[in-house]
C-alpha cells in the first residue's frame, strides 16, 4: 500500500520556565535543526540566542539588574517578576537596575 499523502508530523520537546512545551516541527530543515540544538531551535523561534534562553532558564524567568557589585561580578537581582515569554526576559534581562544600583523600586517583593 502506498499513501504519497502520508501525514509525516514530528515534535521536539523543549524545557521552558513553566514546563516542558511540544514544538511542531514541520519541514526536514526544522528537524535538522532541532536535532542539531534544541535550545538554539527555541532561542530563534522566540528572536533570541543560546545565551539569553540558559539566562532565561537559569533565572526562573526574571530579568536581571544591570549593575556590578563592588566585587566587580553581575548583579544577581532582579529587576521585576518573571517574564514567561523568552523574548520579554531577552528585552529586559540586564536592560535596568535593582534599587541597590539606582533604578526604580524593585516590583519584587521578599516573601
Ligand atoms: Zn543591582
Amino acid at each position: 500500500m502506498s499513501d504519497a499523502r502520508i501525514h509525516t508530523w514530528t515534535v521536539g520537546y523543549v524545557t521552558t520556565i513553566w514546563g516542558v512545551v511540544e514544538m511542531s516541527l514541520n519541514t526536514p530543515e526544522e528537524i535538522e535543526e532541532f536535532r542539531a540544538g534544541p535550545e538554539a531551535f527555541y532561542a530563534r523561534r522566540h528572536s533570541a540566542t543560546v545565551e539569553q534562553y540558559r539566562a532565561w532558564i537559569d533565572t526562573d524567568g526574571r530579568p536581571r539588574c544591570a549593575g556590578h557589585t563592588r566585587k566587580g561580578n553581575r548583579c544577581a537581582n532582579p529587576i521585576s517578576g518573571p517574564a514567561r515569554d523568552l523574548a520579554v526576559h531577552a528585552r529586559l534581562d540586564r536592560s535596568e537596575y535593582c534599587a541597590i544600583h539606582g533604578g526604580p523600586e524593585s516590583t519584587t517583593d521578599r516573601r
